[in-house]
């Protein structure tokens, strides 16, 4: 696949960190190498220059060219697959871990002075008692780990004043999770883990592996040979076909941003400035940029194709909620892959002792990956308690094409959108 520029986001419009790396050529050696150059792949090569190892970043692209360039900007706690993984680490384990993201995010942006637009404040909304429930059940486990000062419960009028919107029946507010200018942060990552040493290649894609206890990284015009690989391609990727095929489907999830908003609009539809969700399984997800445009998206489509216009699909969903904002321009629309796994638990192991993997975050990846980062760079130095613990959940292969795993994958979401529809 040829190498792309950034596609034609929000984000990429207004980026703040235009530096290009240049392209791969010759052969190289370093102690980390790291293919693909999204939140998974930059935060661990940060973490591993952070920790005083050599680290070259391979991107087929652009860094921050992938979903964590494009994605909603909604940094929400937690790891994927909690209940999996607690079976083996015990709830503690998952609750101490369950934040790391956001406050390795966090320190980050203060530490190195990353301007992303990072706010605290993110809204879960319910459009029915269930998702109610759900609510509940976390409000009370945040009460119980002694984080409820963080959280309020809204009912329906209090959504309504918050949101502007009688949508929902009720929500919740949680100030630990929050929002950000997602290719900022990555970009800002990068930079950081190059003034740490670290050389990043662009536009350069990764077309194997040759295993070894030194592994060979190849690329079209050179190769990189290291200690140890991490393989962050997320949905984007086709390495390994042998070990990792038939267990990751990229499926779209797209966004629309209005030119920015007036005051009037903004104190009504949003005046805390949260980034909000709703709590169907086909989700929508929200939130004000920096200079007060709408984002909008949601709706994943299963297929893995861009439909012809992302604006009529989303535009409908966006009124829906705020038909104030019918009018308003909508200037840029985007979309990018997640990458999803039936279990919704992220995929993280190794295809070698020294060749590690972390991908299929299903949708929620800007806390994740910060996670998943962290686990595999722990697990390099030799501490693979909760890298052992991901790579005994037994996954789902669907065997055969892509295309027929996709086809699987939205006949069982067609179902998950029926549950949405129910009125309970
Ligand atoms: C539209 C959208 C909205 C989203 N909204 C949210 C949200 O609001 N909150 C949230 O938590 N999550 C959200 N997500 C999910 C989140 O963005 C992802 O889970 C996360 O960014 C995954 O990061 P990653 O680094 O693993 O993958 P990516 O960011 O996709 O990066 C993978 C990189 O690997 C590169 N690559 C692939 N193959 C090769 C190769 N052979 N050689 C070299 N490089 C290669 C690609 O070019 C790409 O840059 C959203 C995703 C999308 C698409």
């Amino acid at each position: 696949m040829a190498s792309e520029e950034h596609t034609g986001s929000y984000y990429a419009a207004t980026r703040n960190d235009v530096t290009t790396y240049p392209e791969l050529e010759g052969d190289h050696d370093t102690d980390v190498c790291i293919i693909g150059g999204g939140f998974t792949g930059v935060a661990c090569a940060l973490t591993m220059a952070e920790r005083g190892h050599r680290v070259i970043i391979i991107e087929q692209h652009r860094i921050s060219w992938g979903a964590s360039g494009r994605n909603g900007g909604q940094l929400i706690a937690g790891l994927g697959g909690s209940k999996h993984l607690a079976k083996q680490l015990g709830w503690e384990k998952i609750n101490e871990l369950n934040y790391r993201g956001n406050d390795i995010i966090k320190e980050r942006v203060k530490k190195y002075d990353i301007d992303c637009d990072l706010k605290s404040g993110y809204m879960e909304v319910a459009f029915k008692k269930s998702q109610m429930e759900y609510l509940k059940e976390d409000y009370q486990d945040h009460v119980d780990q002694g984080l409820g000062a963080h959280l309020t419960m809204l009912d329906r009028d209090a959504v309504r004043e918050a949101l502007g919107t009688d949508a929902y029946v009720g929500g919740m507010i949680n100030n630990l999770n929050g929002h950000l200018h997602p290719l900022n942060l990555c970009a800002g990552e990068a930079r950081a883990a190059v003034g740490l040493g670290t050389r990043i290649f662009e536009q350069s894609e990764v077309t194997g592996i040759e295993h070894g206890a030194v592994a060979k990284v190849k690329t079209t015009k050179g190769s990189v040979s290291a200690k140890q690989v991490l393989i962050a391609g997320n949905a984007y990727h086709k390495l390994e076909p042998g070990k990792l095929s038939g267990l990751v489907f990229p499926a779209g999830s797209f966004i629309i941003a209005t030119e920015p908003l007036s005051e009037n609009l903004v104190e009504k539809i949003n005046p805390k400035d949260v980034a909000v969700c709703d709590l169907n399984n086909v989700l929508d997800y929200y939130r004000l940029s920096a200079d007060k445009r709408m984002l909008y998206g949601g709706r994943c489509n299963y297929s893995g194709k861009v439909p012809k216009s992302i604006k009529d699909n989303m535009l409908p969903r966006m009124l829906e909620i705020y038909p104030e904002l019918e009018g308003s321009k909508i200037e840029y629309e985007w979309g990018g892959n997640i990458g999803i796994v039936i279990k919704r638990t992220p995929l993280i192991g190794r295809v070698a002792d020294n060749v590690f993997y972390s991908m299929g975050y299903s949708g929620h990846g800007v806390a994740p990956t910060h996670i998943a980062a962290e686990v595999i760079a722990d697990a390099m130095g030799g501490n693979t308690e909760v890298l052992e613990a991901y790579e005994k959940i037994k996954h789902w292969r669907i065997p055969g094409s892509q295309w027929m795993g996709n086809q699987i994958i939205a006949l069982g979401m067609l179902y998950f959108r029926a549950l949405d529809l129910s009125p309970l």
